[in-house]
């Protein structure tokens, strides 16, 4: 099998974004493409390649990594914006891999005709289960992490994830 023809999009764009202060957050994050929730209870949700739920007002400032059990402290609003567009780190905790059983396939399927990745029509045999944050990253084994794939993105992906290559400079 070959795979010199790259299926996943990568982003060579550049941000250059400064967020000075918590009340420049939603303008910055709209100018990311990256789209600002404010859920009431200091509980903000970033929604951009990564989701990242923030809670800046509280003690220890907590940003969580969406799909994920990854929390971070004393995050800036600067940095919470730059966390959408990071590839979390492998900490070799992965939750374990279920089968990829026909059952949760053809759940997916209902709605999901299409990879992911390529948009490449799909059958039901020929999807696979792909993780949004891939379980090595400590995505978690949930349905809101999961979708389908074709199989060649799906390997070509593995545990990386090249659709977040952006390079995010803070000026
Ligand atoms: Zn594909």
């Amino acid at each position: 099998m070959s795979f010199t023809t790259p299926v996943i999009f990568k982003s060579e764009a550049t941000m250059e974004i400064k967020v000075k202060n918590l009340a420049e957050l939603e303008l910055k994050a709209t100018m990311a493409g990256v789209e600002y929730i404010d859920h009431g209870n200091g509980h903000l949700r970033l929604i951009g390649p990564v989701t990242i739920n923030y809670y800046p007002a509280s003690k220890n400032k907590t940003a969580y990594i969406q799909n994920t059990k990854k929390g971070f402290s004393n995050v800036t609003p600067e940095r919470a914006l730059q966390m959408c567009f990071e590839v979390p780190e492998a900490n070799g905790v992965i939750c374990k891999r279920r089968a990829n059983s026909r059952k949760t396939r053809a759940s997916l399927f209902k709605k999901i005709k299409n990879c992911h990745w390529c948009k490449a029509p799909l059958t039901l045999d020929t999807s696979t289960i792909e993780h949004i944050i891939p379980l090595a990253r400590g995505g978690l084994e949930h349905h809101s992490n999961r979708t389908l794939s074709c199989p060649k993105c799906n390997h070509e992906r593995g545990s990386e994830m090249p659709e977040l290559v952006t390079y995010f400079e803070v000026k």
